[in-house]
């Protein structure tokens, strides 16, 4: 249950954006802040590309985006969409045909740049495909890739650049009565990120797409978007979120969800609060997390697990998790069952065990839901 009416320091007010749809997935208004990804694959590759699609919705993804670059990757589009689960987003660049061809496609957005496809006519009959087959639009500013002009006017790419750009993109879709649209400004640089999109999301009432550009490998990557990321998300800035690493694309979910659960705004599958560990520990902290985030990497429910190497923290963490672990040494520890103490249990049966108790838990939670609507 949320106790954030009695807890006002853990509130974030989310900036009042209007609604998009992309496919059946809400964006921006009240709708859950969504997780995206991209596929990294050739898309004329659709096997691979639709067996990363589907990896990634089982980790979460809302929405997957993938790159249309050419006409052999607009007809593979057709067949990833027909197989994908999720909405797709098709990725343009340049070429005003691709866009109308994945509009064609059946894809449920079009990323593009209105401002890059080519003069007015081509960009009215590409908004034109996107309204004929329900397709929205991000448009998607990046400082790597400002118009000449604003290069010009601004010396460098700047917050006030970016914005302009955005404003531009903006301009050309609502004077042709385009307005399914959201957008992003981003950057590789936190602090031009952070505050192209704090001047974008006053200018306009568009959801926004959140994402810090070519954050890096798995771990500085995470850390980078995380800052990004998660500043203008507790700012209240931001209506759907894709974290852009060099990893897996469900790397890239899983990093998205941590994100956004260490902020209460989005919980899915087990927390799992567990101590670094030190030579207190009555059982291997490090060995038996890593075992429980795989053996339970199949639990959607959102739900929270304790595992304290000892009584230091251990009672104080259960009493706040729906299960818990605490070490108690001689080989052995004590089960806390939602905040309470419930039973001893020996380490060597520990993993087993808790995933027995978390599966039991998610069901009950499951089934409490299920009831309540
Ligand atoms: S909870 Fe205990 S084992 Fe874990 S880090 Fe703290 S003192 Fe060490």
């Amino acid at each position: 249950m949320s106790l954030n009416h009695v807890r006002p320091w853990r509130n974030i007010y989310r900036r009042k954006s209007r609604q998009i749809m992309v496919g059946n997935v809400a964006i921006g208004g009240d709708a859950p802040i969504a997780v995206q990804t991209m596929t990294n694959t050739l898309t004329t590759d659709v096997a691979g590309t639709v067996a990363q699609v589907l990896a990634a919705a089982e980790a979460g993804a809302d929405i997957v985006r993938v790159s249309v670059p050419d006409e052999a990757s607009s007809r593979a589009l057709k067949e990833i969409v027909a197989e994908s689960p999720v909405p797709i987003v098709a990725d343009i660049h340049f070429h005003y045909r691709r866009g109308i061809e994945a509009a064609e496609a059946g894809a449920a957005c079009l990323r593009i740049n209105p401002g890059n496809i080519g003069d007015e006519k081509r960009v009215r009959e590409v908004i034109a495909a996107a309204r004929d087959h329900g397709c929205s639009i991000r448009i998607g500013v990046n400082a790597g890739s400002l118009e000449r002009h604003l290069l010009e006017k601004y010396g460098e790419p700047c917050p006030e650049a970016m914005v302009e750009s955005g404003l531009e993109h903006i301009r050309i879709l609502e004077d042709n009565n385009f307005d399914n649209f959201k957008i992003s400004v981003k950057a590789s640089d936190v602090f031009l990120s952070a505050a192209a999109y704090q001047g974008i999301a006053e200018a306009t009432d568009a959801p926004i797409h959140l994402g810090i550009t070519e954050a890096g490998g798995l771990v500085s990557g995470t850390i980078k978007s995380a800052i990004g990321l998660g500043n203008l998300l507790w700012m209240g800035i931001g209506d759907t979120i894709r974290v852009s690493l060099s990893a897996d694309p469900v790397e890239e979910v899983k990093v998205g969800y941590e994100i956004l659960k260490s902020l209460g705004l989005r919980h899915r599958g087990v927390n799992i609060i567990s101590c670094p560990s030190c030579a207190r520990q009555g059982f291997d902290v490090i060995k038996t997390v890593e075992a429980l985030e795989k053996r339970l990497e199949h639990i959607k429910t959102p739900m929270s697990l304790s595992i304290i190497g000892c009584v230091v923290n251990g009672p104080g963490e259960a009493l706040m998790t729906d299960v818990g672990f605490t070490g108690g040494g001689a080989g052995s520890g004590m089960v806390y069952l939602a905040g309470k103490q419930s039973h001893k249990l020996s380490n060597d049966q520990m993993v087993d065990h808790i995933v027995e108790q978390v599966e039991k838990k998610a069901a009950e939670l499951e089934a409490a839901q299920e009831a309540a609507e």
